[in-house]
């Protein structure tokens, strides 16, 4: 059988696919001239091949079939399975649609919408693949007819799946935490673990199946065999917790330390999963980056979220140390939870720039389909274009902030961290402290009260006007 795996290149803005957002995918476009450069970079750092499509690819070639994978081509194919997303979903519908109209392929989706949401591609498909989609494409591969809403449970067992079939993913790939924008090196997505056993009832990376890990041993035989084929690769870890087993992380690390892969690679944690000594070991054996959510400094507004808060005081030391060991960072900040006012999520900003990771990565609450929060907060939602769901638009009725109050704070956010001669500094692993640099010091509180003023007189002319959804 001739199988064509499609994980099709997102258009307008910056569309990010895959295991980002549980799945769902986000879509970041530029709405000021500071975002607008943060757009330009992650078109250009941030290109990485789907780690889903790669694991169907490995199946459907060790069952003997013919595979291609496509990121926009309309190749020939028996069969097509189409990785879906929230964000670009009516752009992957029309590439099945060719793909039946021209070719006369038997089209099938698989990912989060297709879990979640089947009734948005139902119609335009022979076959869903429902949940992680490794189960059903085993079942394809091994002769059933896919048709109609095929069930795929999770495999517990992650050690016994092939590893992701990277050679038959022809495009060049990209991709930048910190400051290796020159890395020649090739990137590789790697999936360590799945899913998460936290309870944080806004994230859909825990909805589609329950928490699960790969033994040391396996994830170090998968780096050796990228190393054999890829000298001095760039691996990105997308666990939505990598170190949640402190014992299976040292044991990765120690694999790679022990046969000397030349690797560089990054994960997300969350920070209370980080020590020093951990960081120590991890760096050793090649860790570039850590991202981690952050999401509020407020403990009152993620208790009510069912996050566990982190003390502040633990995150400053991690986000230091990692600073001082030229690790790169990058938190992830959440605005617009129910009970947000202005002065909370100012309170949010001034904890981003105190806390200074290298970067930030801000971003609207969105509730997302098969979260607690969707159901919590449906009959808040106003808006009907699934597409919008992209984690920088307001979808919903905030009971204290109007959508441009809250499109207002979150351009704030990216101004007030990234147009600062501190984040500079910090971006470029100056380590001389911005008190000690007169001018720079001045030019910092200057961008700050400028900033400030601003977003003040944002509020005196809009202080009138209703919450407008
Ligand atoms: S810690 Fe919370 S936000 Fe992070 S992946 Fe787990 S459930 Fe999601």
């Amino acid at each position: 059988m001739r199988v064509v795996i499609a994980d099709i290149k997102g258009r307008g803005g910056f569309v990010n696919k895959d295991t980002v957002v549980g799945g769902y995918g986000s879509r970041f476009r530029g709405f000021s001239w500071t975002t607008r450069w943060i757009e330009r970079l992650r078109k250009l750092y941030q290109n990485v091949p789907s780690i889903h499509a790669a694991y169907l690819a490995a199946i459907f070639e060790n069952a003997g079939h013919q595979v291609r994978v496509t990121r926009d081509e309309l190749v020939d194919g028996d069969i097509a399975l189409i990785l879906s997303s929230l964000v670009d979903y009516r752009h992957e519908i029309e590439w099945a649609q060719e793909a039946k109209k021209r070719h006369g392929m038997r089209v099938g989706f698989f990912g989060a919408p297709a879990t979640h949401m089947p009734e948005l591609l139902e119609s335009h498909a022979d076959f869903i693949i429902k949940g992680e989609p490794e189960q059903a494409a085993m079942r394809i591969a091994s002769g059933e007819m896919p048709k109609g809403i095929m069930a795929s449970p999770a495999i517990d067992d992650l050690d016994s799946l092939p590893f992701p079939a990277w050679d038959l993913f022809h495009q060049g790939s990209r991709h930048a935490v910190g400051r290796s924008f020159w890395a020649s090196r090739r990137v590789f997505p790697i999936l360590s673990s799945r899913s998460c056993p936290e309870f944080c009832t806004y994230c859909p990376h825990r909805i589609t199946a329950p928490y699960r890990a790969r033994s040391a041993e396996n994830v170090v035989a998968e780096i050796e065999e990228i190393c054999a084929r890829h000298p001095q690769p760039y691996l990105i870890f997308r666990d939505p917790l990598f170190s949640e087993e402190r014992e299976r992380s040292t044991g990765i690390a120690e694999g790679i330390l022990r046969k000397n892969l030349n690797v560089r690679f990054e994960c997300e944690t969350r920070l209370d999963d980080l020590d020093k000594d951990l960081l120590d070991l991890l760096h050793r054996a090649g860790l570039n980056a850590v991202t981690f959510g952050v999401e509020s400094v407020d403990p009152a507004t993620l208790k009510r979220v069912g996050r566990r808060p982190i003390p502040p005081e633990h995150q400053r030391e991690i986000v230091s140390y990692c600073r001082d060991k030229g690790i790169a960072t990058e938190g992830f900040f959440v605005i617009g939870f129910l009970t947000e006012t202005v002065e909370s999520i100012r309170a949010t900003i001034d904890f981003a720039i105190d806390l200074s990771p290298t970067f930030a990565l801000f971003k609207m609450l969105t509730p997302f389909p098969g979260t607690p929060l969707f159901k919590h907060m449906k009959s808040l939602i106003t808006e009907v274009n699934w597409e919008k769901f992209d984690g920088y638009t307001p979808t919903f009725r905030h009971p204290n902030l109007s959508h441009e109050d809250l499109r207002h704070l979150l351009g704030l956010a990216y101004t007030r961290f990234y147009v600062r001669p501190s984040f500079a500094l910090n971006y470029l692993g100056i380590k001389t402290p911005i008190e000690t640099l007169d001018t720079l010091m001045h030019l910092e509180a200057y961008t700050k009260r400028r900033q400030v003023e601003e977003d003040h007189a944002f509020f005196e002319a809009h202080a009138s006007k209703a919450i407008d959804q």
